[in-house]
């Protein structure tokens, strides 16, 4: 006799749920042990401001290498944590890994700022605030030297998160929506939220200068984004045209790999020291030519 189709579909199907079940789960597991292990690192992208090329600050961004030496990114690993709950041990990682990182360059430079991301279930309570005080504390930086980027998806659950970011922003640490215009949000929705930086997604920035209907969205969101007091940065910069398109469209900061892709904490204090060098010789020169 000949199995029906449709059965043989759905089995197939339950099969293929079961597997996804049980990868996750063990991806799960090994991001507990990777904690332990210590397998997870932070890279840094400059962020910078497009009217003078400095990097102003820069975006924590967190990798993950395995035993075997693979290298996984955040897209991967990322969602997992959200779903399991590991995500509040994943950030309470991250703000350790800053602290060791970044040590006292922070408090020694009073404008640089580190850009976190957080998920939304590092908002449902003010834990998060405590360990950012401490943040602040161990290193000697400044709220000013810390920037938390949230996604729309992490502002979703509004309630709570309100709270910790008038806690953030009462404290002088500044706020950015991450990826924005992928989400949900209203415009009446991001203007009840006191926000101050908006991150345009890598998606518009990518159809700069082409023919694709997303195009036009960043025309739309930078006079919104500004008749809203908010600054902007404009992700994924990776052509000159895109840079001067948003320079003319009055785009104060952008990262991409135009500029400087993820780095080693190390390497971005290399790269800054050349640079400074470089802008005291250019300043004595100016004197001297004056
Ligand atoms: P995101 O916050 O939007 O970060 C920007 C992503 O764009 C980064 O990917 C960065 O490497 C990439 N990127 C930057 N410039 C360019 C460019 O010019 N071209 C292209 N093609 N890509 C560029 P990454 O590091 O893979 O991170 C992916 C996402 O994972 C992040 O998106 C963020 O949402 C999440 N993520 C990363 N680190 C953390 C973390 O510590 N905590 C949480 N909760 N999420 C994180
Ligand atoms: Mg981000
Ligand atoms: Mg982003
Ligand atoms: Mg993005």
């Amino acid at each position: 006799r000949v199995v029906p189709a449709g059965v043989v579909a759905g089995i197939a199907l339950a099969l293929a749920i079961l597997l996804l079940a049980r990868r996750q789960m063990s991806l799960a597991s090994a991001i507990r042990h990777a904690l332990r292990k210590n397998e997870f690192f932070l890279v840094y992208q400059p962020i910078v401001e497009l009217a003078t090329g400095k990097w102003v600050g820069a975006e924590a961004l967190l990798r993950w290498r395995r035993a075997t030496g693979e290298l996984i990114g955040p897209d991967l690993f990322i969602p997992v944590a959200e779903r399991t709950g590991a995500i509040t041990k994943l950030t309470e990682r991250v703000l350790r890994l800053v602290q060791e990182d970044t040590g006292r360059f922070l408090a020694d430079h009073p404008t640089f700022h580190v850009a976190l991301n957080l998920s939304a279930a590092d908002l449902l309570t003010t834990t998060i605030v405590d360990l950012l005080d401490q943040l602040l504390h161990r290193t000697g930086a400044r709220p000013s030297n810390v920037l938390v980027e949230l996604t729309e998806r992490a502002l979703l659950d509004i309630g709570p998160a309100r709270k910790v970011i008038c806690d953030l922003r009462a404290r002088g640490i500044e706020v950015a929506i991450d990826d924005f215009g992928t989400g949900y949000s209203s415009l009446s929705y991001l203007e009840s939220l006191e926000l101050d930086y908006l991150k345009i997604d890598r998606s518009f920035i990518e159809a700069i200068g082409t023919r694709a209907p997303t195009s036009q969205v960043v025309s739309h969101i930078i006079p919104m984004a500004r008749a809203m007091g908010l600054r902007m940065i404009a992700e994924g910069v990776e052509t000159r045209e895109q840079a001067d398109f948003l320079i003319e469209n009055g785009v104060q900061y952008a990262q991409g790999w135009l500029f400087a892709k993820p780095m080693a904490f190390a390497e971005l204090c290399l790269a800054l020291e050349r640079m400074n060098g470089v802008q005291a010789n250019e300043d004595l020169a100016a004197q001297v030519t004056q």
